[in-house]
């Protein structure tokens, strides 16, 4: 959704200023997120402690993407972080009939979720968008041509913004002509 999985990581906290929600609350919630992620091992183990520094290098991703969005220096604290984070182990990449197999532990996927952030923070060309929708906090990277996209998805966001503008509409269509009825059949 956020078109690289370092953003995906950073977007595991939701509603950021408002009322954040945090999606890697265990260990176990970790491991289960880098299974699903496309990019990386299909299994790894999630100490306490690799743990720990999965959430600070999530925070620190974020931090820079922020300042990106912003058009900020880079905050050099995050960016410490990052740069260790990426000098650990690398992911083993297997090619075969079924397309990349990834294999490494957690420190490896933290490398390699370091790098990508690394590649997408360094690109002058790459698009850096927050969601319009107001409070989702997502940081997306903007691959549509002439970088047109306003959401980060449109399931999670661009409907919701849209299915709202829609009621807000017929709301004050209802209050203009005072009957409090609907449109009859209402807009296609
Ligand atoms: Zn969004």
């Amino acid at each position: 959704m956020s078109g690289n999985p370092a953003l995906d990581l950073a977007a595991t906290v939701g509603s950021r200023r408002d009322e954040p929600v945090d999606l890697l609350a265990t260990p176990g919630d970790l491991e289960r997120w880098v299974a699903r992620c496309g990019e990386l091992p299909d299994r790894v183990t999630a100490d306490p402690a690799t743990f720990e520094s999965a959430l600070a290098l999530r925070e620190a991703i974020y931090r820079l993407a922020l300042d990106r969005v912003l058009g900020r220096r880079f905050d050099p604290g995050s960016l410490a972080i990052v740069n260790a984070a990426a000098a650990g182990p690398v992911l083993t990449i297997e090619l075969g009939d079924g397309g990349l197999r990834m294999s490494g532990d957690l420190r490896a996927v933290l490398s390699h979720l370091a790098r990508s952030a690394m590649a997408v923070l360094a690109d002058p060309h790459a698009c850096l968008k927050e969601c319009g929708r107001a409070g989702c906090t997502r940081i997306y990277l903007d691959r549509s041509r002439g970088a047109r996209r306003t959401w980060c998805g449109m399931d999670q966001c661009g409907n919701r913004v849209k299915a709202a503008a829609y009621r807000a509409r017929r709301r004050s269509g209802r209050r203009d002509r005072g009957d409090g009825l609907a449109h009859p059949g209402g807009p296609a």
